[in-house]
């Protein structure tokens, strides 16, 4: 265990906001997280950082004590017919993990390729890129309680999780630390998942007609070194904004009113509209204000040129939301969470 008083944490998130927390503490095992908590008397404030990658901080000054989960470890801890149960320790990076999957020819991850952050925060929002989900892999997960100071185990159905969404988000927010992630990969054959078009015209650009999935990872990473901003270049956590997703009703109102506009139909009562879309067609792509604005290639994805305060990229978020709210009647969710 580490603890560090006023520690600087511009380089613990990937907007690069240069904020202050009062007590920094690492670990590094689930009996060094157990210790902490028992040593201190009020343990309901207490924040877990991950990687920082889906994290804005809108105050200078973090109060609460942050837990930097760094629980390593990667471990096969079954195989049965082609099915191959793994357990990842929750301050993992999950590149690196699904690198690891990669080279040990375990299939169900590469399209979750250079996703940042740890895999402790992936069911959170159960990530997910180019049509697939952690959830689709996703076994169960350990976590600690932090009021109650006992560990909990989560099977997938209990986990809740949905698009960009889980019960971590919800009923479960903010009480505990995700300790140890449990994945079901697969040996070959392989179900290769080429849905989105940027990779299957790149399937088709290289000629490949039976994709592996390393052919689909080193797609995956080129099409995203190219298209996303690094964070180590200009700070940004990603999509700031879930993709609304409206029902039928809504839906043929809008789509009446906007005929061109790209969607995406989930099931007979639910609809997906593109949020870098909405907010490209009023005007925001590649638009600075002051220190920040939204990507010139990706107009989900809000940016730090340099350095901005986390509030004037909370504040143009807001913006963001009335703007596209008053042209299309489509409220926009934050995905990034904010810590005051
Ligand atoms: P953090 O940002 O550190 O934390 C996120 C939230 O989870 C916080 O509320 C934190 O308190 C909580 N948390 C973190 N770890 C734990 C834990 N162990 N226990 C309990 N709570 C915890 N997301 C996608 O889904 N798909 C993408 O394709 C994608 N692309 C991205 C591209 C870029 C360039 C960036 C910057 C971000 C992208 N993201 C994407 C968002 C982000 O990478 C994911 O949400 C990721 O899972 C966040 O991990 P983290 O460790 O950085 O979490
Ligand atoms: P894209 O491929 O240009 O697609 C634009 C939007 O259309 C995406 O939001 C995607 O929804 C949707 N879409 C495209 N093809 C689809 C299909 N066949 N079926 C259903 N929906 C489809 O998007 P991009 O910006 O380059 O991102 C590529 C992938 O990486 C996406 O899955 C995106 O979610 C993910 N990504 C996520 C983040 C993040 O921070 N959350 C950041 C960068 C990229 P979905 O978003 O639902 O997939």
């Amino acid at each position: 265990m580490k603890i560090t008083k006023n520690a600087s944490l511009k380089s613990y998130n990937t907007f690069g906001i240069d904020a202050k927390a009062n007590m920094l503490i690492s670990i590094n095992h689930e009996d060094e997280l157990i210790d902490f908590l028992e040593k201190i008397s009020d343990t309901s404030e207490i924040k877990i950082l991950g990687g920082g990658s889906n994290i804005l901080f809108i105050n200078e000054q973090i109060e609460q004590a942050i837990i930097k989960n760094d629980i390593k470890g990667i471990a096969i801890v079954s195989e049965d017919d082609g099915d191959v149960l793994i357990q990842v320790g929750a301050g993992e990076n999950w590149h690196d993990l699904v690198t690891w999957a990669v080279e040990n020819n375990l299939g169900g991850i590469e399209n979750l390729a250079l996703i940042p952050g740890t895999v402790g925060a992936a069911p959170i929002q159960n990530i997910g890129a180019y049509g697939v989900e952690i959830k689709d892999v996703f076994e169960a997960l350990t976590a600690i309680h932090l009021q109650q100071k006992k560990e909990y185990v989560f099977t997938k159905d209990e986990c809740e999780m949905d698009y960009r969404d889980s019960i971590f988000k919800n009923e479960w927010k903010g009480q505990l630390c995700i300790t140890r992630v449990y994945l079901r990969l697969k040996r070959p054959p392989h179900q290769i998942n080429s849905s989105y078009k940027d990779i299957s015209n790149a399937l088709e650009k290289h000629k490949i007609d039976l994709a592996t999935i390393k052919d689909i990872y080193k797609i995956v990473v080129d099409i995203r070194s190219h298209k996303l901003p690094d964070p180590n270049d200009i700070g940004n956590a990603g999509s700031f904004f879930k993709n609304p997703i409206i029902n039928k009703e809504h839906f043929e109102a809008f789509i009446s009113k906007f005929p061109n506009a790209p969607h995406w139909k989930i099931n007979d009562n639910e609809f997906k509209i593109p949020a870098a879309w909405l907010i490209d067609q009023c005007g925001y792509k590649g638009k600075r204000k002051g220190n920040t604005g939204c990507y010139k290639n990706q107009a989900l994805v809000l940016v730090n040129y340099g350095n901005a305060k986390g509030k004037e990229i909370w504040s143009l978020s807001k913006e963001i939301q009335k703007t596209v709210f008053e042209k299309y009647q489509i409220k926009l969710i934050p995905e990034v969470n904010f810590w005051e």
